[in-house]
């Protein structure tokens, strides 16, 4: 949350100082002096511009981030990680965060370029294209999957698979992934179609019983058979499209006040990013509500197709663990932060399920195991 907070500062101290039309400015000379096309001087100066912004934002949030991530892992023994290992990973991560920042920062200005009042449209939608292609093709080229081997456990992997087939949605193979002592348990069904396989990272496979993981990977299937992520991208594209419409009316109507010539003026990107922070941070709980529904729903349907209780408390709790998480946190904290419904409320929800006589849940009796 400080992160964030400092993030934010950095925005509206420099929209407030007037800022973006010097730095504007003196980018736009040293892309002249560099020589580029003159058709290409634009859109160089935006993804500098832009670049520029996601670097200084991850410099003033670093102390906070390195904080929250490394140091309370290892004060509270969840994690041996050294720091060199840690900043080097998080500064891989820091980089194509910016980068991803720069290329967002680019597509804005190229549907700015295309319509300057209905460019929020065109941002939205291509949002939307990216997300559905990321989540059909980015599963099966990330490192995890490429480096996964088939499990070691075949028992296990039995299991698994026949979940998956009880629950509708049959794999081709249960792989695991060397992720080291330092990272943290995880569980994932990625690809589709015929591609679709579980992985599962090595230290969940050493450290979590069968019973544990077959809970977690029922948790993962009723996302896929429920189109959670389907669901998901569809509220975040009309979020980035409400987002891009107030960052257009932000442009009408104080870009003369900021300096700027038009919509299309690259000092305008901290007023935008601004905007679309503000967008993201207000909608934020109604994202978090829309989220614990999706992820309550997924806990009902892992304790229907497993009516493993026990494992579910348990691998829960051990997850609550090792992620930090914070058993009861106050109603503000849930409803502005938790994604996930927090582990008291899951583990007594379980207990509800368990409580309730069989058959009032269309699924039970027909999924359970014996
Ligand atoms: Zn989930």
């Amino acid at each position: 949350m400080l992160a964030v907070a400092v993030r934010a500062s950095l925005l509206g101290g420099l929209v407030a100082l007037g800022a973006g039309a010097p730095v504007r400015t003196a980018l736009e000379q040293m892309v002249a002096q560099a020589g580029l096309p003159v058709w290409l001087q634009p859109t160089v100066v935006v993804a500098l511009g832009a670049l520029a912004l996601g670097v200084a934002g991850e410099v003033l949030a670093f102390p906070f981030v390195c904080r929250a991530e490394w140091l309370l892992a290892r004060r509270y023994g969840q994690s041996r990680e050294r720091f060199a290992a840690w900043w080097g990973a998080h500064a891989r991560t820091a980089l194509w965060t910016s980068v991803s920042w720069m290329l967002a920062a680019v597509v804005v200005y190229v549907a700015i370029g295309l319509s300057a009042t209905r460019w929020w449209l065109v941002v939205g939608a291509a949002f939307a294209a990216g997300t559905v292609a990321v989540a059909l093709l980015g599963p099966l080229l990330l490192r995890p999957a490429l480096r996964a081997r088939p499990l070691g456990r075949p028992e296990l992997a039995a299991r698994l698979e026949a979940l998956a087939r009880r629950a509708g949605a049959p794999v081709v193979g249960v792989h695991e992934w060397p992720e080291g002592p330092a990272s943290r348990p995880n569980a994932a069904l990625v690809g589709v179609g015929a591609a679709r396989r579980v992985l599962l990272s090595d230290t969940m496979v050493a450290d979590y019983s069968d019973a544990e993981i077959e809970v977690v990977l029922a948790h993962e299937l009723a996302h896929h058979l429920h189109r959670d992520i389907w669901k998901t991208i569809a509220f975040r594209a009309a979020v980035v499209c409400a987002a891009g419409w107030v960052g257009q009316r932000v442009l009408a109507d104080l870009g003369p006040v900021l300096g700027l010539h038009g919509a299309a003026d690259a000092a305008g990107l901290p007023a935008l990013a601004l905007c679309a922070g503000g967008v993201t941070m207000a909608v934020l709980p109604a994202a978090n509500l829309l989220s614990r529904r999706h992820e309550r729903r997924a806990d009902r349907f892992a304790l229907d197709v497993t009516g493993n209780h026990e494992a579910f408390v348990s691998g829960l709790r051990r997850m609550g663990t090792e992620h930090l998480a914070e058993e009861r946190p106050s109603r503000l904290v849930k409803w502005c932060f938790y994604s996930h419904p927090p582990v008291a409320e899951r583990v007594a929800e379980a207990r509800r399920h368990r409580a309730r006589p069989r058959g009032e849940s269309p699924r039970r009796g027909v999924a359970a195991r014996p």
